[in-house]
């Protein structure tokens, strides 16, 4: 069973809630919080300031350019944004 805690950096449900985006511009990396049950489509790198957007078939900036993917894809094994 999962590990059920206080754990820093761990949702309740066991999701990993921060992930390092990396910039593909720039390669700047930076260790963001995720919102639990969405996805976050634009960042802006706060090295560059590019907008970052999902990679074709992403459903979020995590997906395509973070070391963690977003918390519904951890949870669902699936797009948070699929509908089907
Ligand atoms: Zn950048």
């Amino acid at each position: 069973m999962a590990i059920r805690g206080p754990i820093e950096g761990v949702a309740p449900d066991g999701a990993i809630t921060h992930s390092t985006l990396t910039c593909p511009e720039c390669g700047h990396a930076e260790s963001l919080e995720m919102p639990p049950n969405s996805c976050q489509f634009y960042h802006e790198c706060s090295g560059c300031h590019a907008l970052l957007k999902p990679k074709t078939g992403d459903c979020c900036v995590f997906c395509s350019y973070g070391d963690v993917p977003c918390p519904p894809q951890q949870l669902a094994g699936k797009s948070c944004c699929a509908r089907d």
